[in-house]
């Protein structure tokens, strides 16, 4: 009997390690219009408001933390992290703003991370800067660059203006670090790359996946983003966050 205890010891023991430090699985979602389909562009890109919330409370309830990308360190700190990231700025991510601030408590803070094109910035459907600053100063978003007017940065050589010219914009406006780029359309190539780590710390591409820390050249110029649809339902959004 003591022998097959021993040995029930060992094989624990043996197999401790590959759990306990087991590379954790971070999601970072990415999001564009929160708000009713009124049959304007892709019907994908929408999440209802009614939608977005339930999917925010899924998160609170089941204890994940929202972070921003000057927290990066923290995804090896803090439980579940998870980041929510919307693309394009448009006013209606003001919808978001509103039910983070509605699901906020003493062990949940909403964050987010909106990725704006700087000239389009004040554009009928587009945040405007005071919003921009508002949400800002709120602490609930952090406002970083989608470039300057949207290009496939792989057909193109205006990096300078397109992405510190852009950087410069959006910091003069919130007053705050901007340190990370989402690639248009999600594309990228190594110039983009090289290009990209001139001016910021992070890049994110649509690579539908979990983010794993794989020691590979630059992975945070590769950060592979997930869409949540309009037709993502919330068994969906469980199972892509839960990373099942
Ligand atoms: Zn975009």
């Amino acid at each position: 009997m003591k022998k097959v205890v021993m040995l029930f010891l060992c094989l624990l023991i043996l197999n401790l390690p590959s759990q306990v430090f087991s590379q954790r699985k971070v999601p970072i979602l990415v999001y564009h219009s929160i708000d009713e389909y009124k049959g304007h562009g892709s019907k994908e890109l929408y999440v209802t408001p009614k939608n977005f919330e339930k999917q925010m409370m899924y998160l609170r309830d089941h204890g994940y933390t929202l972070l921003t990308f000057d927290r990066w360190q923290d995804i090896n700190k803090v439980n579940k992290p998870i980041f929510i990231t919307f693309d394009d700025g448009y006013k209606n991510n003001l919808h978001a703003f509103s039910i983070f601030q509605k699901l906020r408590n003493e062990r949940f803070i909403p964050t987010g991370t909106i990725f704006v094109i700087s000239d389009f910035i004040g554009q009928s459907n587009r945040l405007s800067k005071s919003d921009l600053k508002l949400m800002a100063d709120s602490g609930v978003f952090s406002i970083q660059s989608h470039t300057a007017t949207h290009p496939d940065l792989t057909k193109m050589n205006n990096y300078e203006y397109e992405l510190k010219g852009s950087k410069d914009i959006i910091q003069k406006i919130t007053g705050k670090p901007v340190i990370a780029l989402a690639y248009p359309y999600g594309n990228f190539n190594n110039k983009v790359v090289a290009e990209t780590k001139k001016y910021y710390l992070f890049g994110l591409t649509t690579t539908p996946e979990l983010f794993t820390k794989k020691g590979i050249n630059d992975e945070l110029y590769l950060l592979p983003r997930i869409y949540i649809k309009y037709s993502t339902t919330l068994d969906d959004f469980a199972k892509i966050v839960d990373g099942k």
